[in-house]
């Protein structure tokens, strides 16, 4: 098969299959071997807003404590996208119009996913750098920006701008990898950005504080998406009895992390 026809054929596999919750882009193709062809294939996931819930009392289901719900926030060909979890994952955290106290937060944080993940977190420093949808890269780097975590409010970060008010944060990753002649795809999470909105007033920890906000950010950074069900902190509105992971987020944390593997894109 030509090299042209290969192309044509990648490109429809693409367009047939569409990618859900994300923006698929190709680039052009690169040639890595003699006799493989290699397509870039990438997009980002979200953005996934987490609510304030609007109502007095909760309905929680019956089965709610041991509920073991979970969801995938983007799949390729049927597997989750996420990090390597055999690569150390960097962060940084830009706290400037946070609570006092933040940073401390966003450490509890993310400590907490890369216990659940198996993964390793670097903390490479504080930054000024607003949390935009545009801080992603929109194709394949050499290297990437650190995972950004951050407060900033609608009036400076298109993740907020024109949201509801009972919205808390915003987040969205980009992946990247390759699409082989033989339509297979391998992509992996290389960095991802999280907007919470300062101008909620939160604690820093218990329900519905920012340690659990920050918690479930970093759930869809790594590939969580939104769980139906409304106990999970992975649910679209935050449960108003508990700021920790329950049985299900910790489940989805576990399958997208060093126990699945490592991920390793050409
Ligand atoms: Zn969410």
């Amino acid at each position: 098969m030509s090299l042209t026809s290969l192309l044509r054929l990648a490109s429809a596999t693409l367009a047939a299959l569409g990618v859900a919750t994300a923006l698929g882009t190709a680039g052009p193709a690169v040639t890595a071997s003699d006799d493989s062809v290699l397509r870039p294939v990438a997009g980002t996931s979200g953005p996934e807003a987490v609510q304030r819930s609007r109502q007095v009392r909760q309905r929680q289901a019956a089965t709610a404590a041991s509920s073991n719900s979970y969801a995938f926030g983007s799949t390729l060909d049927g597997k989750p996208l996420r990090f390597d979890p055999c690569t150390p994952i960097r962060w940084t955290a830009n706290t400037g119009s946070g609570p006092a106290g933040g940073l401390t937060v966003l450490k509890t944080a993310v400590a907490e996913v890369a216990r659940r993940t198996g993964t390793t977190w670097t903390y490479v420093g504080n930054t000024s750098t607003v949390p935009r949808a545009s801080y992603l890269p929109g194709s394949a780097q050499e290297s990437y920006p650190p995972v950004l975590i951050g407060w900033t409010d609608g009036s400076r970060s298109d993740l907020l701008a024109g949201q509801p008010s009972g919205t808390l944060a915003m987040a969205r990753n980009a992946w990247f990898g390759v699409q082989r002649p033989d339509g297979t795809r391998l992509a992996a999470v290389r960095t991802a950005v999280v907007a919470l909105d300062r101008t909620d007033r939160l604690p820093l920890t218990g329900p519905v504080s920012w340690t659990a906000v920050a918690l479930h950010e970093l759930g869809h950074a790594v590939g969580l998406g939104h769980t139906e069900d409304r106990s999970q902190l992975m649910a679209s509105v935050m449960p108003r009895t508990t700021g920790a992971l329950q049985v299900g987020d910790r489940t989805g944390l576990t399958k997208l992390g060093r126990e699945a593997g490592c991920v390793t894109v050409p």
